[in-house]
């Protein structure tokens, strides 16, 4: 017999032909369907749906009750606060259905990225590397890496170091209070990393 190097909780639902990386855990409820690959190290809570052809990076932690429908795909290093919610349908009808591949609409979250509890992603948006959704919003348009985004609909209320902290910048430049880590404003939405941690530079 085939020895699983990741955990499934036997009351989870693994379907034939998903792929699970080394070293991931898939808690209570969870349902993980045909074609979704999960990468490695990757935690999915209690009632976790993962869709068909869904692709899901190393290290990504899923809190219960969050659903990746299909056109969703995540990157490194995300964070899904419990129960926030993806769609991937714009208009949904129950009299016109629209529920083939070809109506999905995209979204991605890109790597480092995290979602508080509760927020709802409309499908067809980008989420930047590092960003930070605040617990509760409605992201409708794409968010800036760095950038924190809060309320309904999600709108630019800060900027977030790796390592989640709030940044805070005077003039053009940020140096994060808890990692130090430095950023440099490049323009009003857009702001990038310079050096390393305490070596000197920028
Ligand atoms: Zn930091």
């Amino acid at each position: 017999m085939e020895r699983k190097d990741y955990f499934v909780h036997e009351s989870a639902c693994i379907d034939a032909g998903a792929r699970i990386g080394k070293g991931t855990r898939i808690w209570h409820f969870s349902h993980v369907m045909s074609g979704a690959e999960i990468g490695e190290n990757c935690t999915l809570g209690q009632n976790v749906f993962v869709a068909s052809n869904v692709k899901i990076g190393n290290n990504v932690k899923i809190q219960n009750n969050v659903s990746v429908y299909e056109g969703v795909t995540l990157e490194d290093d995300v964070f899904l606060g419990p129960s926030m919610v993806f769609t991937n349908i714009k208009t949904p009808r129950a009299a016109y259905p629209r529920n083939t591949s070809d109506d999905y609409v995209r979204t991605l979250v890109k790597r480092g990225a995290s979602i508080g509890a509760n927020a709802t992603v409309i499908c067809g948006v980008t989420i930047g590397e590092w960003a930070f959704v605040a617990a509760g919003a409605v992201v409708t348009r794409d968010v800036p890496p760095y950038t924190l985004v809060a309320g309904v609909p999600a709108r630019l209320c800060g900027w977030a170091c790796e390592c989640g902290r709030p940044l805070r910048f005077e003039g053009r430049r940020a140096a994060c209070i808890e990692c130090g880590k430095r950023y440099e404003k490049r323009g009003k939405k857009t702001i990038v990393r310079i050096g390393g941690v305490g070596d000197g530079s920028g």
